[in-house]
């Protein structure tokens, strides 16, 4: 089953004066299931690509499929939904609220569905064991490693129970050690429980250990 289908995608960045091909002519389909890498050096396009597969990103031109249908003609509000219902995002830099504490930060996506206070609270703390972080639901993210902060935001992916995890770098901020736990709770989550991670990375370690890599230079895929 493809959960995710990119078909002849193109994005242009157009400003005042200049005119970026930022992907040109992508074709990847992403099964159920799989772990995909995404590398490439610096500016050849890995984060457009994965906000475009994430649906925060519009491409110029092309087409995607989420579940076999296109998105083309969904409103902002439909593609919001989709958003929160099928993906989690996690990025290099965690994005979470400081004054928020660990749960209320992991309970954050779940807002916007119409569901029980209680089930919220259930589902983040489910989410928190699945990442180790049973120890620190009460805690401010300013109290938390690096690593922990990470899992953290794996949590707050978790706990809308997503079909697919993206992640831009999640690994990018961490030292070695830090970064292989994030990457065990990654391979777990996909191998336990079939979610399909898109991840981009820097570290070929990293990519080595997923089963699919795409590489991008200068805004097309050569492999
Ligand atoms: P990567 O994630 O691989 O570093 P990006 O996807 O961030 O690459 O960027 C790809 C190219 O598009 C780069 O040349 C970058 O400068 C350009 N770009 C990215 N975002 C914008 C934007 N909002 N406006 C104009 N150009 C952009
Ligand atoms: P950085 O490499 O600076 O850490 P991130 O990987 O954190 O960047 O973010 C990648 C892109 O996703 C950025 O363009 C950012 O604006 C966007 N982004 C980050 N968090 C969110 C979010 N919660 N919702 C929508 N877009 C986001």
């Amino acid at each position: 089953k493809t959960v995710i289908k990119l078909t002849d995608i193109e994005k242009v960045y157009q400003t005042k004066t200049i005119e970026t091909v930022a992907l040109h002519n992508i074709n990847i389909a992403i099964r159920k299931g799989e772990f995909v890498s995404i590398m490439g050096p610096s500016g050849c396009g890995k984060s457009t690509l994965l906000n475009i597969m994430g649906l925060l990103d519009e491409p110029s031109s092309g087409t995607i499929e989420i579940d076999g249908a296109s998105v083309k003609s969904y409103s902002d509000k439909v593609l919001a939904r989709l958003r929160n219902e099928k993906i989690g995002f996690v990025f290099q830099s965690y994005h979470l609220i400081n004054d928020l504490s660990v749960t209320d930060n992991v309970e954050l996506p779940l807002l916007y569905r119409s569901m029980a206070g209680s089930e919220r609270r259930k589902r983040a703390l489910a989410a928190l064991e699945k990442v180790g972080l049973s120890a620190r639901t009460k805690h401010f993210p300013n109290q938390l490693s690096g690593g922990q902060r990470q899992r953290v935001a794996i949590a707050r992916a978790l706990a809308g129970q997503p079909e697919i995890i993206l992640a831009d770098e999640p690994t990018g901020n961490l030292d070695s050690v830090m970064g292989n736990e994030i990457m065990d709770i990654l391979l777990r989550l996909n191998e336990e429980e079939q979610t399909t991670i898109v991840m981009v990375t820097h570290d070929e370690l990293m990519a080595k250990k997923t089963e699919r890599l795409i590489r991008l230079f200068d805004g097309s895929q050569v492999s």
